[in-house]
């Protein structure tokens, strides 16, 4: 029988990634449903090579558009719009995998939806775990959902960790993720007001979303992907640890209570962990070039430098701030972010945005979506208000 696919977020750089690693095995999976936000043309091509049985375009408009293209190709895709269709999606009965690749904050309904249907869920969308943290989990354990990281960092710990989870916690010390440092690791502090969306989504060795360019450069990447190494792996935030390693060859660790260290290699190459998290726990061609060891000159690593970059702290004090601070400090890190690329805010800037808004917000415990909706929304309003009083001084 074969997997039956649905790829949230299809047209991004992690969902065209899937569909190469995807096309790799017409044997294992099928797929049944692609969503997209804006990009009409690729999901068009998209379901043209694929013919799934749904398509979601976030907006009516872009719906529309699609329908009316794929009728005149002559195709019996069925074409649906907004944000609850791609959660319906997410939590289709005909679907078995869902490849969670939606960028931000709005993942995260999809992503309860498929952990709530006892899916194979595989993250990307990293935000959803710092927004949703233990409401989402209690999802994964309460729908039967088998979760699966594809954030390169959280793959290589999962491969790194015997496969019966129940023995991680006797067994780990430490959890090691590996940090590029991103494109200013060495860039002179005093210059990177400067910095333009241009230079901060120009990644040394992957080509990826703008939203996650931006967040790697800041190191905000980092300090999310350790609040999700919280959650994925059940560790306390003092046992996890960062280590810039430009290279990005060992792409992160788990160290043992014997002090035993065991990493995962390989080439910085995103159908790596996609190809994982597909088979797991088989392994399957993912067409990524192999290591080859007598072709690297060097492997370093070095401290992160917590004056360069302020955001990962910021994410450390979040994580172990009450529960709903991870909330906050995600919503102002996309408001801020998004103000960047639309060379509103200064690349500096952003960190200031972050604290100020966590230093404001008030909010309580959440226990459901809506009151973590609720958090989102007062922080995304309160960076906002934060940006604009810097501006009006
Ligand atoms: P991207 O911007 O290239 O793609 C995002 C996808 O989500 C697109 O298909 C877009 O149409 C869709 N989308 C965006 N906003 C949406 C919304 N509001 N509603 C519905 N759909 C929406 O981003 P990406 O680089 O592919 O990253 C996707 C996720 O994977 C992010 O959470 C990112 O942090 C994570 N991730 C990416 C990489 C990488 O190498 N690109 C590595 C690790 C983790
Ligand atoms: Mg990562």
């Amino acid at each position: 029988m074969k997997q039956r696919l649905a790829i949230l977020g299809s047209t991004g750089s992690i969902g065209t990634s899937t569909l190469d690693v995807v096309s790799r095995h017409p044997e294992r999976f099928e797929v049944f449903a692609l969503t997209a936000a804006t990009r009409v043309d690729l999901l068009f091509e998209q379901c043209v090579r694929w013919q799934p049985a749904i398509a979601v375009m976030q907006g009516a408009a872009q719906a529309r558009e699609l329908a009316d293209r794929l009728a005149a190709h002559g195709l019996k895709t069925r074409v649906l719009s907004g944000a609850d269709a791609i959660a319906d999606v997410a939590g289709h009965e005909s679907v078995d995998v869902v490849m969670a690749a939606i960028v931000g904050a709005a993942g995260l309904a999809p992503c309860l939806a498929a952990a709530r249907t006892g899916k194979r869920l595989l993250l990307a969308n990293k935000e959803a775990l710092v927004v949703g943290g233990a409401l989402f989990m209690d999802a994964v354990r309460a729908g039967g959902a088998t979760l699966l990281p594809i954030d390169s960092e959280h793959s290589a710990v999962f491969q790194s960790l015997p496969e019966d989870a129940s023995t991680w916690a006797r067994r780990i010390d430490r959890i090691i993720l590996t940090a590029s440092g991103g494109p200013f690791r060495t860039r002179d502090p005093g210059t990177l007001a400067a910095v333009t969306p241009e230079e901060a989504c120009a990644h040394p060795n992957f080509s990826m979303g703008r939203k996650i360019s931006v967040d790697s450069a800041t190191m905000m990447n980092k300090g999310l992907e350790v609040i999700e190494a919280r959650w994925l792996f059940d560790v306390a935030p003092d046992q996890i640890e960062v280590v810039i390693h430009p290279q990005q060859i060992v792409h992160s660790m788990v160290q043992y209570r014997d002090a035993s260290v065991v990493a995962q290699l390989g080439t910085p190459d995103m159908r790596v962990p996609i190809a994982y998290g597909l088979s797991w726990p088989e392994r399957v061609e993912s067409g990524a070039e192999r290591l080859d060891f007598t072709r690297l000159a060097s492997m370093s690593f070095e401290a992160p430098d917590a004056r360069r970059f302020p955001c990962l702290p910021l994410a450390w004090a979040a994580l172990q701030a009450p529960e709903g601070a991870t909330t906050v400090l995600n919503a102002a890190n996309e408001v801020a972010v998004a103000a960047f690329l639309e060379r509103q805010l200064g690349f500096d800037r952003i960190p200031a945005v972050i604290e100020e808004t966590l230093a404001a917000a008030r909010f309580s415990k959440p226990g459901s979506l809506q009151d973590l909706l609720e958090i989102d929304a007062q922080a995304r309003s309160l960076a906002s208000t934060v940006m604009a009083r810097r501006k009006g001084h």
